[in-house]
């Protein structure tokens, strides 16, 4: 078994960065100057599913958007996990082991460029998407075979809850 998924056992919690991690990246802004990101129904699925199952949920990023803790919640993260504006993210990512009484050995980071790199050094399993900055997979203990934006994030928690025996989403029977 790979390195990275003995630790899978052991995860309480996961944090993820938002732009190149939950999107691909792209930011667009609209005519009035609003910050317009696309997001993955499967990532947002695997959050819910998270979730439920009781774990907590972190999103830290540099990004300042109310559309960003809107997209968020809508998916059960609590307004107190979403970091906005976060530019030294190891602060943040502690003050969330904190209030969870988490240790920092015990949390997924998922982070694609520059600023994610400190927090994945201290986190329990560093994660990145196939498309991150090399830097950054450098670091990763796993790097998806998804881009972000892509199913990097459903990747990471699907792998995780089911090794722990906590995906409790089945396909229905297909008929043959
Ligand atoms: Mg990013």
């Amino acid at each position: 078994m790979n390195h990275y998924k003995i630790k899978l056992h052991t995860i309480k919690a996961f944090a993820f960065d938002v732009d190149g991690v939950l999107t691909d990246g792209t930011v667009q802004v609209s005519e009035n100057g609003d910050l317009l990101r696309c997001y993955n129904a499967k990532d947002g699925l695997a959050i819910r599913e998270a979730i439920e199952a009781g774990f907590p949920v972190a999103i830290i990023t540099g990004g300042s958007s109310e559309t960003i803790t809107r997209r968020f919640t809508t998916l059960g993260v609590k307004n107190a996990d979403i970091y906005l504006r976060s530019r030294l993210k190891m602060p943040d990512l502690l003050d969330f082991c904190h209030r969870y009484d988490l240790q920092p050995s015990e949390i997924v980071f998922v982070g694609d460029d520059l600023p994610d790199i400190a927090p994945m050094q201290q986190c329990g399993l560093p994660c990145c998407p196939s498309d991150a900055a090399p830097e950054v997979q450098r670091v990763a203990q796993y790097i998806s075979p998804c881009p972000g934006g892509g199913g990097c994030v459903r990747d990471v928690i699907e792998q995780t809850l089911k090794i722990q025996g906590k995906w409790n989403i089945t396909a229905p029977p297909v008929s043959t």
